[in-house]
């Protein structure tokens, strides 16, 4: 089969200097095209001030994320105007719509029991059902299995880094399998890089930790168009943003591997083709209709629905998938 699309590389997630981050868009556009992105998503906590267009070579869009101090973040796109925090995450959900936005609740079950003082920041009532979610967030990955009980454990999660990513939470797919199953549309999926290149002076000298280009070639979001992406900023950011409403990307782990798959639908078959065999998954609702290694991938489907897929290299947690609808 041939490959007739275009793809296009992105981040979503970014902090800069008007929230918790260090960096200004100039030196973080010039990151994303260092790392090999065409567009990023900066995303302040509660703040619209950044600057977007096309800089540096880079689509920047900016949107925010509505950030309530101990829970229910919120990462929303597309919006117009600032919208405040609050204690019940329907108000900004409903806002954040009224505006023409949509949004993804942001590492919404990170985990309860850390080895370090990073207090974790979770979705609180899963019955409140945002448009999107953010299932793989590297930074809070990262901060859940970070050790700081000793000064080796700390150096070791920062050298190794890669090493104690896990993938999405077990219950943040779930939660988004249960909302795909009761919807009849598709509930989007972003990957977040959640990058801040905070500096910090614990134990060691001031350092960057996780600098804008190393977060930038971790999770990836690669969107798939029919047509290549237009010239001008406004439309290639409705093209960015549309789709990212439907589910039109793929997440990857490109530090697990730099390669982007192929996948297609037809005639009620997916086929999917890697370069080396890797672990394929297909998941219908929660369930597994197919879990193999394979690089050369056709598989019927057996009774419609949405399906997706997951696939691992080595073991790893590498790309994911948005639901495909198959009727
Ligand atoms: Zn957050
Ligand atoms: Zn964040």
């Amino acid at each position: 089969m041939k490959d007739n699309f275009f793809y296009y590389k992105g981040a979503i997630h970014i902090h800069t200097k008007f929230s918790d981050g260090t960096g200004n868009v100039d030196e973080i556009s010039k990151a994303a095209k260092s790392a090999g992105l065409d567009w990023i998503i900066i995303t302040d906590h509660n703040s619209l001030e950044v600057e977007e267009g096309i800089i540096n070579g880079v689509c920047v869009i900016k949107g925010k994320e509505i950030s309530p101090q101990t829970s229910d973040h919120y990462v929303a796109l597309g919006i117009k105007n600032l919208i405040l925090p609050d204690n019940d995450p329907q108000k900004y959900i409903d806002e954040v719509r009224r505006q023409g936005g949509f949004g993804f609740a942001a590492h919404p079950d990170e985990a309860d029991f850390r080895k370090n003082s990073a207090k974790p920041i979770k979705w609180s009532d899963k019955s409140i059902v945002p448009d999107g979610v953010e299932i793989w967030n590297w930074f809070s990955d990262w901060a859940d299995n970070y050790d700081e009980t000793n000064i080796f454990k700390v150096i070791y999660s920062y050298i190794f880094r890669h090493n104690i990513i896990k993938g999405p939470h077990i219950e943040t797919l779930k939660w988004w399998d249960d909302m795909n199953k009761k919807s009849n549309e598709i509930v989007p999926a972003i990957g977040g890089v959640d990058a801040h290149a905070l500096k910090i002076s614990k134990y060691i000298l001031p350092v960057t930790v996780f600098p804008y280009k190393s977060s930038f070639r971790t999770l990836t979001n690669i969107i798939t168009l029919k047509e290549k992406m237009p010239e001008c900023f406004e439309e290639q950011k409705n093209v960015i943003l549309n789709s990212l409403r439907i589910g039109n990307n793929l997440i990857i782990n490109r530090h697990v591997r730099d390669e982007i798959p192929f996948i297609n639908v037809k005639e009620k078959t997916v086929f999917i083709k890697l370069s080396h065999k890797a672990n394929i998954r297909i998941i219908r609702y929660g369930e597994c209709v197919y879990d193999d290694i394979s690089k050369d991938l056709e598989f019927k489907i057996p009774e419609s629905g949405k399906y997706r897929i997951e696939i691992y290299w080595k073991n790893m947690p590498w790309i994911y998938s948005n639901p495909i609808m198959i009727i």
